[in-house]
């Protein structure tokens, strides 16, 4: 029982959720709402880090499901305070995202979510991506302008920030020290007529590149494969990285399992006690035939494996997992009277029952686990208020 659901409904995701789905619905939020994606949904892109280290802690989440948000925020030091979301973010994504922090001058990365079948992890793939880059105008190699037209700022003799005194009281002067107006922090100007006429003196110029992406077999979600140096490059400074972070799609067969994947098999009644035959249509698109052992009954939600039949190893892809097949059996709703006797002919006998001379009749029901004894109990103290309900009604009346 969830007391509330409101970190559920942030991510988008039942209170029953996995782990796995809780990390997947983060994942996805945390890369749309990621300030360097949507610079305006800040405090969104917080939340949504705050409620995810809450779910995430099989500890913090028994506190949230009991006690709700009033619990966690109660919790102080150990469940109330939160990580910084961005310092969050890096260590779920494993690092290797720029951000403004980073010391060294480098451009940012490129980090593309691309949706993939289970089929192209199984069989390998390659797709071709198009994206927009800033790179480094080749018509002025990234001065800006016409060789020799570039001058130092007089402003800001370079520097990009300008200081500026200011008198704040009599004989007390504060220095402020701001970006310099004139050439917007980079210390130099260009003549409006030296200007590079392609990136407009901005130096870079936003380029649409197609890349080729390799899917290797038996690669996962959420794996990332990194174009080194295809991110954005701005001067004096190293190109970002293009991640391309895979999102694998739900297959309507097969649940991809770490190399396993897994099938639920229906099979009916009648080929549960006497045999069956199944085809199974693989991924690279073969047939398997599965056929039970004689005389072996299959079992509801009885599990069978096919060796070497699972996802291909990454970097070993000869190797491959197990194909796991979990059986449901389909009982026939009802069986006509007049066979029982012919099919507890073939069945193991049934238990000898003594039934006390004093035993009572009583029925079977329907089972509903949403209708709980107390809520039977208390309509039925409704309905019995009922009867007596046209004295006080006169009383609420007159007292009006
Ligand atoms: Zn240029
Ligand atoms: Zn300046």
């Amino acid at each position: 029982m969830v007391k509330e659901t409101a970190y559920y409904d942030l991510l988008g995701v039942k209170p029953n959720a996995t782990p796995e789905e809780l990390k997947k619905a983060y994942r996805k939020l945390a890369l749309k709402y990621h300030p360097d994606k949507n610079p305006h949904e800040g405090e969104k892109f917080k939340a949504i880090s705050q409620v995810y280290e809450v779910l995430s802690d099989p500890d913090k989440r028994a506190i949230y499901d009991e006690g709700g948000d009033a619990a966690i925020k109660k919790g102080g030091a150990d469940t109330g305070d939160f990580r910084n979301p961005m310092d969050f973010f890096e260590k779920f994504f494993g690092g290797g995202f720029a951000s403004g922090r980073r010391r060294e001058r480098r451009g940012k990365d490129v980090v593309h979510q691309m949706s993939v079948q289970l089929e192209e992890l199984y069989n390998g793939a390659t797709r071709k991506l198009a994206l927009q880059k800033n790179v480094i105008c080749d018509k002025c190699e990234g001065r800006g302008g016409r060789k020799g037209a570039i001058e130092k700022c007089m402003q800001c003799n370079g520097a990009g920030l300008e200081s500026r005194i200011q008198q704040i009281g009599p004989g007390l002067v504060q220095h402020i020290e701001q970006v310099c107006r004139k050439c917007a922090g980079t210390g130099e100007m260009i003549s409006e007529k030296d200007r590079c006429k392609q990136c407009n003196g901005r130096k870079t110029v936003r380029e649409r590149k197609v890349l080729e992406v390799h899917i290797e077999k038996g690669m996962r979600d959420s794996q990332k494969i990194v174009f080194s140096g295809e991110g954005d490059h701005e001067p004096d400074s190293q190109p970002g990285d293009i991640i391309i972070l895979l999102d694998e799609k739900e297959h309507q067969t097969f649940v991809h399992a770490g190399t396993d994947l897994m099938m639920k098999m229906p099979i009916q009644l009648v080929e549960a006690l006497c045999g069956f035959s199944r085809v199974i249509k693989t991924l690279d698109d073969r047939d398997l035939v599965i056929t039970s052992p004689p005389g072996e009954v299959i079992k509801h939600e009885m599990t069978k494996c096919v060796m070497d039949e699972g996802m291909p190893l990454y970097k070993n892809p000869l190797e491959k997992g197990r194909l796991i097949i979990q059986f449901e059996v389909i009982f026939p709703e009802s069986i006509p009277v007049s066979i029982i006797p012919a099919l507890e002919q073939c069945l193991p006998p049934r238990p000898e029952v003594t039934i006390p001379i004093d035993a009572e009749q009583v029925t079977l029901s329907e089972y509903d686990p949403k209708q709980r004894r107390d809520q039977h109990h208390h309509r039925m103290a409704y309905e019995e208020d009922d009867r007596y309900e046209e004295g006080p009604r006169v009383q609420q009346c007159s007292s009006s």
